[in-house]
């Protein structure tokens, strides 16, 4: 099993049995359950030897969106840590959006600040006070046209003129994409990275905002989220199922 923990960080540990009906952890090593666990070192992988369960929200989980923002969290955490590199922060953070989720949060904005939490939490977090590409500071003027460029290969904001560079292809990194993002949207971001997760709210907000964090996160694991991937066929199948009802 694959274990984030807040001391060790991401560890692998091995659950004899665990598969089977009868045996002692039972259901409490299930998917995203916060646990506490004794752990006997072996040669190559830790041994779990008890499990206690310290949170759990499997009745959450039974959503099938629920269920993929889990995956996909689990599956971002899984590709950008470290073995046995503790990130207390990024664990807090992940305790935090576990209670956010079982309450209900509105999905998008959950998933962007968790986004945002994660990535300054290992330290890298999009630049979105001044050009990450030139410096240039934003600081409160208004956004041109009303609308924010950000580029994930610059890792940020993006002014006029580096975005016009971006777009003319004036720097080499391959296929640059530049976001537009509304003012709202914008400042909406700069506010979750700030929020603590479990405050964000229920009411949803017009727009999309993890698609824009959810780039920066590709960005950095070097490839598309295939949770996400999964869980967006499992949605057309729920939608077309419905429309055959
Ligand atoms: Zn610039």
């Amino acid at each position: 099993m694959t274990l984030f923990s807040r001391e060790r960080g991401k560890l692998s540990g091995v659950a004899r049995g665990a598969r089977k009906v009868a045996n002692k952890f039972g259901a409490r090593l299930d998917f995203f359950s916060r646990v506490a666990v004794m752990l006997h070192a072996g040669k190559s992988l830790d041994a779990i030897t008890s499990v206690q369960t310290v949170a759990s929200i499997w009745e959450a989980l039974v959503d099938p969106d629920a269920f993929a923002a889990a995956s996909y969290v689990a599956e971002v955490i899984d590709t950008l840590c470290e073995p046995d590199f503790a990130v207390e922060e990024l664990y807090d953070a992940l305790c935090a959006f576990q209670y956010a989720l079982a309450r209900g949060a509105d999905r998008d904005a959950l998933l962007a600040a968790m986004d945002l939490h994660l990535l300054d939490a290992l330290g890298v977090g999009p630049e979105l006070d001044a050009c990450a590409r030139c410096g240039a500071v934003l600081g409160r003027r208004p956004l041109k046209g009303g609308r924010a460029r950000l580029s994930p290969q610059a890792g940020g904001l993006v002014c006029d003129a580096c975005a016009a560079a971006l777009r003319s292809g004036g720097i080499t990194e391959e296929g640059a994409t530049v976001l537009h993002v509304s003012a709202p949207d914008f400042a909406r971001l700069r506010e979750l990275r700030r929020m603590p997760l479990d405050e964000v709210g229920k009411e949803s907000h017009p727009g999309r905002l993890h698609r824009i964090t959810q780039a920066f996160v590709e960005q950095q694991m070097g490839r598309r989220s295939r949770a996400l991937a999964v869980g967006a066929a499992g949605s057309r199948v729920k939608r077309a199922a419905g429309r055959r009802r």
